[in-house]
């Protein structure tokens, strides 16, 4: 074979540089490109074939190293299996993945494409109730980096790049950390030089446009379409919008709805929650009210002739909930929690003519005898806030706590200190 001409050796030392599909004197650039390009093609998951995938990690693994491809060059792989004591398989042990996800940045590395993959973009986007029940869209602006068109994420005006030093063109850093004697901690981290890519660009080279960063940043209005019943949580995905970098699959735009509060209605799923006080007299002898719901239309809520509502009951109207999200002709239910507002207090007349009205009061007489009563204690009710006595209460019983540990405390340092 021509390239091979002005080797002296008569070994085959050819083979791992057709695999790579490069010269012989291919410099370590070309060979991490040649990689790329065929790790890439023929990556199992891309549809390519095992052993291709294989053979191409082996090749550059031998290439990529001085030692290794000196010894390959003067002595083919019979050179390798010798001088670098290898069994009869040379390569068989290593992992061709491993070799290859190191290249494309451990992490990021996304099985399916064989490419790493940016970040997902992710928004939140406030919603009302009343467009998560009618549907809406949102103009929402948001700001990426793109390629620059000017250098094609070259960041060079050349269009060449150097191998970065940071991290010797890998992509990624090898922080070893002592965590005591003989105890060494390694740990991976994208190298921040060239972020990832294993390239930077000389000072006086860089690309007028991205300054040498590969990208430049776009800002884009999206149309962001909220469907009906859409619920709070709930994500719209823009596959492949995120930020473009060289060699990597753009992440997504991530829009998560967060639904705001509404000043009458709760929302349970597909169901509506909606409080309603009615005054006592409403209560006990019927009451209508209209009801605006979130698409603006009136309803008409009133009670059955001679039905009572009691405080903290629940009513229902079937279907005028949400809608359902994919179904939108399906709703849920609407709830309504009454509260039932008692007067403060009556006039004699107002007791008298209830009275009249009102069922019957149990008598005394018949509870006790008019003996019993005698022998009584006379009692007075007061006033009481629940809620407030019990957490006064609570507080005190907490401070006499306390004070009790602290004087116990106090023992417990004079028995120290004797
Ligand atoms: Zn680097
Ligand atoms: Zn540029």
């Amino acid at each position: 074979m021509f390239r091979n001409a002005s080797k002296k050796s008569n070994h085959n030392n050819t083979r791992l540089y057709d695999v790579l599909g490069v010269s012989n004197n291919a410099s370590p650039d070309d060979l991490k490109k040649a990689y790329k390009k065929a790790a890439m093609k023929n990556h199992p998951d891309k549809g390519g074939d095992p052993e291709k995938f294989k053979e191409v990690g082996q090749a550059y693994e031998v290439l990529s190293n001085p030692e290794k491809r000196a010894l390959y060059d003067e002595y083919g792989e019979d050179g390798l299996k010798n001088g670098m004591g290898y069994d009869d398989d040379f390569m068989n042990d290593a992992d061709p993945f491993d070799l290859f996800n190191s290249f494309f940045n451990g992490n990021g590395f996304n099985k399916r494409s064989g490419k790493k993959r940016s970040g997902d973009i992710v928004k939140p986007l406030r919603v009302s109730l009343e467009n998560l029940y009618l549907g809406t869209s949102k103009k929402i602006s948001i700001s990426r980096n793109v390629i620059c068109s000017n250098c094609n994420g070259k960041g060079s005006k050349s269009g060449n790049s150097i191998i970065c030093s940071g991290c010797q063109g890998r992509g990624m850093k090898v922080m070893t950390k002592l965590l005591g004697p003989n105890v060494v901690q390694q740990s991976q981290s994208v190298c921040k030089d060239c972020k990832g890519s294993g390239e930077t660009v000389s000072e006086d080279d860089r690309c007028s446009t991205c300054k040498g960063e590969k990208v430049v940043q776009e800002k884009k209005i999206k149309e962001v379409i909220v469907d009906i019943g859409m619920q709070n949580g709930q994500k719209i995905t823009f596959s492949g919008e995120s930020d473009e970098a060289p060699d990597t699959e753009p992440g997504d735009v991530v829009f998560v709805i967060e639904q705001k509060e509404h000043p009458k209605f709760k929302r349970n799923g597909v169901d509506l929650f909606y409080d309603h006080t009615l005054i006592l007299a409403e209560a006990l002898c019927g009451f209508q009210f209209v009801l605006t719901h979130l698409d603006g239309r009136r309803l008409l809520i009133k009670s059955n002739p001679g039905e009572v509502i009691k405080h903290d009951s629940y009513k229902v109207i079937s279907e005028e909930g949400m809608p359902m999200y994919g179904k939108p002709f399906m709703k849920g239910n609407l709830y309504i929690h009454f509260n039932v507002e008692f007067p403060n207090s009556m006039s004699s007349e107002q007791v008298k003519a209830l009275e009249t009205i009102l069922p019957p009061k149990p008598l005394l007489s018949q509870q006790v005898s008019d003996m019993t009563i005698e022998e009584c204690e006379e009692t007075t009710l007061h006033d009481v806030n629940i809620e407030e006595e019990m957490r006064q209460k609570q507080s005190f019983q907490s401070e006499a706590y306390e004070e009790d540990n602290g004087r116990f405390g106090g023992q417990g340092v004079q028995c120290a200190q004797q």
